[in-house]
């Protein structure tokens, strides 16, 4: 199942321009199985999205997005109390920290953090490794080389599970990146257990010649 593992949508996050009407007619429009809503330090907009696509077949998966003095970190649980604890700009999370029941990704590492102002420099890779599961390979806004080969870099040599996602706050830009997880996911748990199982596959499809690679979208 492919699923596009970084979204934004209004009010949750503040910067995104997407309507909780605008994100369900996509996730309809584009037949998705299933998407993931990261929204900055919020679990509000989780809560509403749920039950609207769930009312048309669509799973939503839970992940909240923290800003922190090493960068941008998603953290996927089905506990939507635990999520509800993390804000928009945090400390990092120390080893330890992170519960069974969560998996943490390091969104676009090598952008830096979004909301924390914070900068990557090379080695950053070691203060953070002990609480991630993967690596975002490909983000919708950072595409260049210098990113993705990278952040692939990092992930190789850490050993981490690797995803995609759009990072979109405007519809236009939902599913620009995707990641392959193994079927069935049924709910975030699923989602967890693949993280850690390091067997997620990343795509890109920003491009008609990628969309049409993977028909989808
Ligand atoms: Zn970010
Ligand atoms: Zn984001």
């Amino acid at each position: 199942m492919l699923v596009d593992l970084h979204t934004h949508t209004y009010p949750g996050s503040s910067c995104s321009a997407i309507t909780y009407r605008e994100y369900v007619n996509w996730c309809v429009d584009a037949d998705v199985e299933a998407i993931a809503l990261t929204n900055h330090g919020d679990t509000g907009d989780l809560r509403k999205l749920g039950p609207a696509l769930a009312a048309e077949g669509i799973l939503l998966l839970h992940g909240v997005e923290i800003s922190t003095l090493f960068g941008d970190f998603v953290v996927f649980s089905p506990d939507l109390d635990y999520l509800g604890t993390l804000r928009a700009v945090q400390d990092a999370l120390r080893p330890g920290e992170v519960p069974d029941h969560a998996a943490v990704v390091w969104v676009h590492p090598v952008a830096g953090g979004g909301r924390s102002g914070s900068a990557y420099y090379p080695g950053l890779e070691r203060s953070v490794a002990a609480t991630i599961e993967g690596i975002e390979v490909f983000n919708g806004n950072w595409l260049a080389d210098r990113y993705v080969s990278q952040a692939q870099a990092i992930a190789r040599d850490l050993g981490l599970a690797q995803t995609g996602g759009s990072d979109a706050h405007r519809v236009e830009a939902l599913g620009r990146c995707a990641t392959l997880l193994p079927d069935p996911v049924r709910s975030t748990a699923d989602l967890v257990t693949a993280l850690k199982a390091r067997v997620t596959v990343p795509h890109r499809t920003d491009t008609e010649r990628r969309r049409k690679r993977f028909g989808l979208f």
